[in-house]
């Protein structure tokens, strides 16, 4: 899908949303996934990460309308969260970490997310922009980023196989982050 352009210059923010509120979540479970050792070569096991920390989170992987991307549902003391199992495994480890976003910023506010596919609804809610945000932030670390493109990681694709996402959302990570993206056939 392109190759990776120089260093941003500066962070650059197009959104009016703040950010501060999800970093402190963030941190806490980054320290998990690296503490818990569920981070293999940039790639973090977010399943794993969430079955095994998470007691009241139970992931189902289920056929979803292929428009719907993922779940998370408030039943009997659990929250369920579902994952469309007809999306390739990239997609469903994003959708995991956007409902875990839900569940940690916003299960005091609502007890039931249902999710459409992410990335081409430009009027998101602060909600589903603070669980992409959050989703992209722990599969696509900022400083792991920076530590690839110093190896000579130079295209989204090699840089998207690292941390195991698709290629539409490491395009979108790297583009929020400053970097250009050079169109290559
Ligand atoms: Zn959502």
């Amino acid at each position: 899908m392109g190759t990776i352009g120089n260093k941003p210059k500066k962070y650059r923010s197009t959104d009016t949303f703040d950010e501060p509120e999800i970093l402190a979540d963030l941190d806490c479970v980054r320290r998990k996934a690296k503490d818990g050792g569920y981070i293999n070569n940039y790639r973090l096991d977010i399943e794993r990460l969430i079955s095994e920390n998470y007691k009241d989170i139970k992931i189902e992987h289920l056929s979803l309308d292929s428009d719907v991307s993922g779940k998370l549902e408030y039943k009997n003391g659990f929250w369920i969260m579902t994952v469309n199992s007809q999306h390739p495994t990239v997609r469903q480890r994003y959708t995991l970490g956007h409902e875990l976003g839900h569940y940690l910023n916003h299960r005091d506010t609502l007890k039931s997310f249902e999710d459409t596919v992410f990335f081409r609804n430009k009027q998101k809610s602060s909600m589903e922009y603070m669980a992409d945000q959050f989703a992209a932030q722990l599969l696509m670390p900022e400083n792991d980023i920076v530590s690839l493109v110093k190896e000579g990681v130079k295209t989204v694709k090699e840089m998207a196989s690292k941390f195991d996402v698709s290629l539409e959302a490491m395009k979108y990570r790297l583009e929020q982050l400053g970097y250009s993206i050079k169109k290559t056939e």
